[in-house]
């Protein structure tokens, strides 16, 4: 079993039935160093074009040194491999390195995930007769670590003409279920990998940490639960990733191996602990689906739980409670289409966003169990993540647009009459606000017409309620008719109205009322056949939008009713316009108790 070095390029020189492997090879072997920085050859043992027949592999005890080793059967790496688990044992590699040109090749192997517990290279070159041993451990702080990269990678140089056989020795101190895998590199193209590696990374980290600040600073303006969950949500998750790339430990905190080794669980609860925090608040279990609150709630238990073992030094049990909290996330899709059932409306994104990284775990979990090959498979779930905290903060604002929606709605139920369509006093109340300082340096005055129906109560007794009903619908639609758009028309209370305008003079007001008033009266309502005649009459109140002290809308009120109450007074059926042709400071004047 011999790989050639040619042109310090590392070439597989192995027969291989995978013919995509071959053409890539073939490619390889004619591209300058330069311009190339994939991996020599990968041993990765997950993948598909694992380097069949140029390595070849064995399991052994976890104590077995390399003398005991060398004596036992190896099987070729193949396709069928891709189950090779460390369950208390070490995985040994084995191949051999041919450098056929002049100069010295520096090479490195790098082992995945960032959390191997050691990897081993005992390497002999031409002509030696003595193994050289080298291990980097994830028990030893970072920075004594030759080679300062997140993953465990051990380099060797196989000098000009000359060949060196390798040993390589993966192995977990404990059962783990993390499938290792290695990788070859010509030194060149490690580090150039390197960099690609740490721009997608940097991205991943930067898109992330935006993300979260963006969300804490709506969860701070807002002052919105929900956000807040979510602001720690996308916290989590990102440590959760940077715990299991290694980056914690090689930037954060290089001393705490206990972060490292085991901080990776503890982050991975935190995430499942604040997704159900989150989608509990977002999905309002609690309300619409109180069973699936309750078993949110306990998986959140059993994460805690598994959090305080973990503290407490126990190590097992909390992987696969960690595995089992995390499933339970898998549940969200089901649960989400459930609370869209009982009126959740706001959650297309939301659900998107779980199907996103619900994919990315069944992904990540096929490509291992199934041997599937996929570009980014070590990298598909993060990317999945990414993708769905992405999905998620549109969901947010999904949620706050509805939410907004619902409070409009809210509102606007709040201000109509239900009879008859129109707004009510509270309208007219705001209307009065917002047109008097729209209009404090306009000329033209506002103008309200209070108009009360005549006798009406005689109306209900002699046609009955409903036929009373019918007249001030009636009084409604011929108010929304000879409107115009920027007045303001409210149904201010039983049989009375009001209108909010403005006007250039107080006659052209008066002009106003005075077509109401005669539209109403030769517009009698026709009740189940029987015609019901009727009239109403106006008060008429003026204020001077220029006047710096405008009057209340207490104060406007009352003077529309004086007015309101003479036009009664002198017989109904008429408007009359407040006695002062303008309600200037009123303030002082108390509103009549009396209407
Ligand atoms: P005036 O000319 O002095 O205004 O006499 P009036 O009978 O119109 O005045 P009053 O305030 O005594 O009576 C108003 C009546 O309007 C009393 C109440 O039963 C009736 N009313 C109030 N709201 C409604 C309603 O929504 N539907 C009907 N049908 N009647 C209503
Ligand atoms: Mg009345
Ligand atoms: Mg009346």
């Amino acid at each position: 079993m011999r790989i050639n070095c040619v042109n310090t390029l590392l070439i597989p020189h192995a027969r291989t039935s995978v013919t995509v492997l071959l053409i890539l090879c073939c490619g390889l072997a004619f591209t300058p160093v330069s311009a190339w920085s994939s991996p020599a050859f990968q041993l990765e043992t997950t993948q598909r074009f694992a380097l069949m027949g140029a390595v070849e592999y064995t399991l052994a005890d976890g104590h077995a040194d390399l003398a005991t080793v060398a004596e036992m059967a190896f099987t070729p790496l193949s396709e069928s491999n891709g189950q090779i688990r460390t369950r208390s044992k070490a995985v040994w590699f084995r191949f051999n390195l041919e450098n056929t040109s002049p100069s010295a090749v520096k090479w490195v192997v790098a082992a995945s995930p960032p959390q191997l517990d050691e990897v081993t290279l005992f390497t002999r070159n031409q002509d030696e007769s003595d193994w050289h041993r080298q291990s980097v451990s994830d028990r030893q702080p970072f920075n004594e670590r030759d080679i300062r990269y997140r993953k465990p990678a051990i380099s060797h140089t196989t000098p000009g003409v000359s060949s060196t056989t390798a040993y390589l020795r993966v192995a977990y101190s404990e059962n783990d279920s993390l499938i290792p895998q290695v990788t070859l590199w010509e030194e060149k193209g490690f580090y150039n990998h390197i960099q690609r590696e740490y721009l997608w990374l940097g991205a991943y980290y930067g898109l992330m940490a935006t993300l979260t600040l963006i969300t804490v600073l709506f969860a701070v303006t807002l002052k919105d639960r929900s956000f807040l969950y979510y602001g720690l949500f996308l916290f989590s998750t990102t440590l959760m990733w940077a715990v299991q790339n290694g980056l914690v430990y090689q930037y954060l905190l290089p001393e705490s191996l206990f972060l490292h080794n085991e901080g990776y669980h503890i982050f991975f609860l935190l995430f499942a602990l604040s997704a159900l925090q989150f989608s509990k608040v977002f999905l309002r279990t609690r309300e619409v689906l109180p069973r699936i609150h309750l078993f949110f709630t306990i998986a959140q238990a059993l994460a805690l739980g598994g959090l305080a073992i973990r503290f407490a030094g126990i190590y097992r049990p909390v992987t696969d409670l960690s595995l089992f909290v995390v499933a339970i996330l898998l549940l969200l899709p089901v649960a989400t289409w459930q609370a869209y059932r009982k009126g959740v409306d706001h959650v297309l994104w939301y659900a998107i966003g779980w199907i996103v990284y619900g994919l990315g775990m069944v992904t990540n979990i096929g490509g291992r169990l199934l041997f599937w090959s996929l570009p980014l498979e070590g990298y598909i779930l993060q990317l999945a993540s990414l993708v769905q905290a992405m999905v998620l903060t549109i969901a947010m604002g999904e949620r706050l647009l509805y939410l907004n929606r619902d409070r409009l709605k809210a509102i606007e139920e709040a201000q109509k009459d239900p009879l008859t369509g129109l707004g009510n006093r509270r309208v007219l109340h705001e209307a009065y606000d917002n047109l008097r300082d729209h209009f404090r340096h306009a000329e033209a005055p506002l103008f309200l017409l209070l108009i009360d129906l005549d006798h009406f109560k005689s109306i209900n007794d002699r046609f009955g309620h409903n036929a009373g009903d019918a007249v001030i619908r009636d009084m409604a639609d011929l108010l929304r008719r000879l409107s115009r758009r920027e007045d303001v028309c409210v149904r201010f209370g039983g049989e009375e109205f009001a209108v909010l305008l403005q006007a250039n003079t107080l006659a052209e007001a008066e002009q106003i009322a005075e077509r109401i008033r005669r539209e109403f009266e030769h517009r009698p309502t026709v009740y189940e056949k029987q015609q019901i005649d009727h009239t109403l009459s106006i008060g008429i109140a003026r204020v001077a939008t220029s006047n710096p002290k405008r009057p209340t809308f207490e104060n406007l009120i009352a003077v529309a009713d004086e007015a309101l109450y003479a036009a009664k007074s002198a017989g109904r059926n008429r408007a009359v316009a407040a006695e002062s042709d303008e309600i200037n400071p009123f303030n002082d004047r108390q509103p009549a108790t009396d209407s």
